[in-house]
């Protein structure tokens, strides 16, 4: 996939060490990358595959089963052989499903240090994830947070958060363990966006980022935007998830489109298209859906402006790869801010798609 830098280019990337998941590189130069979870029971060996390979098709990059029974443990074989991106084990409170999890062909185990109980049995699973070569995600969440933290700091704030994370990795490292990576969620937006930047003060380990609990689509998606855009804007997080309730794969679709709007993994074209108004030249809604549908699929980092009138098109179409100003039914075409020539309203589309496959020819080796 073709995937370009910003052309202003915002606060470089936070530097972490790369962390490994099944082959999928989590951290460092990597592209941040795009995981969800299923909302199955993992012991439903067939429903759990089946959510999986929808995610997959929606350009899901790792995913995450909860595994709180035994028998959950038992069917992560049979899910692992079916699927093709890395699994990922998520445990709460019983170490033990950690251990029998990790006996299996897992990628990774998703550990809560809030609710996991004694240092003791945390160590046992770090040893035996080191033994077999698995990272751990440290999944702090400021609704488990450890007692002790909640009566030293009076509420789940940002030190105390990041002090758990802190906590925990340092009983990894004393194993010798740092395929370390570190989540630290909190359904509270302002608490969310100043643990990940204090994180990122103290530590170089790579982070999964995501506003927990994000409730019900719309809201949802609007809700961790505004959290994970100024995590992102900071040059932080690794790897993402979009919390929604129900059905995960609209997740993916939003978690792709947050990267695309802060310019940290675009992939697709950016269709830029003014409100319209009252000066409105030419037909845009129906010109925009037309062109929806043509660039559906194109993963090319192109910047497309079709602007209503004169007023702002031209200044759009001149900052655009490719860009169309309107004006008395007629289009006037931009390519990297020189215009080109002038069309007619009803072949603004195809006179676009034309310049678009010569763009794509002039940058395929960019
Ligand atoms: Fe209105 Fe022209 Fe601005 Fe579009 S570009 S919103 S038509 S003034």
């Amino acid at each position: 996939v073709l995937e370009t830098a910003p052309k202003v280019p915002g606060r470089p990337r936070h530097k972490t060490r790369v962390v490994q998941v099944g082959g999928v590189g989590i951290g460092g130069d990597e592209p941040v990358r795009v995981q969800s979870m299923t909302t199955t029971d993992t012991y439903d060996v067939e429903g759990t595959i089946k959510q999986i390979l929808a995610l997959e098709e929606a350009g899901c990059e790792l995913v995450r089963v909860t595994v709180p029974k035994p028998e959950d443990a038992g069917a992560l074989s049979k899910i692992k052989e079916r699927i093709n991106i890395p699994l990922i084990c998520d445990i709460h409170f019983d170490y033990k499903m950690a251990l029998a999890a990790l006996d299996h062909p897992v990628d990774k185990i998703r550990l809560n240090p809030g609710n996991i109980g004694t240092e003791e049995r945390f160590r046992q699973v770090v040893r035996k994830a080191k033994d077999k070569g698995l990272p751990i995600r440290i999944g702090v969440n400021a609704g488990s947070l450890e007692k002790e933290l909640i009566e030293k700091y009076g509420f789940p704030c940002p030190p105390a958060i990041v002090e758990s994370a802190l906590r925990s990795i340092e009983i990894c490292e004393s194993e010798g363990f740092r395929d370390i990576i570190v989540s630290l969620k909190s359904s509270d937006v302002l608490v969310a966006v100043e643990s990940y930047r204090l994180f990122a003060k103290l530590a170089d380990y790579p982070t999964h980022i995501g506003i927990t609990e994000a409730g019900k689509p719309p809201y949802a998606v609007t809700k961790s935007a505004a959290g994970l855009a100024p995590i992102l804007l900071d040059g932080i997080g690794d790897t993402i998830r979009i919390s929604l309730l129900g059905d995960p794969v609209p997740e993916i679709a939003a978690a792709f489109d947050i990267l695309q709007a802060t310019q940290r993994r675009v992939r697709r074209p950016e269709l830029i298209a003014c409100p319209t108004c009252g000066r409105l030249a030419i037909d845009l809604e129906k010109i925009i859906a037309e062109l929806e549908v043509r660039l559906n699929g194109k993963r090319l980092p192109v910047k497309i402006s079709v602007l209503g009138c004169v007023v702002n098109g031209p200044g759009e179409a001149r900052e655009a790869d490719i860009g169309i100003a309107a004006g008395n039914g007629q289009g006037m075409i931009f390519r990297n801010g020189e215009m080109v020539r002038r069309v007619k309203e009803e072949e603004i589309v195809d006179a676009l798609m034309v310049e678009l496959a010569d763009w794509e020819k002039t940058n395929q080796h960019r």
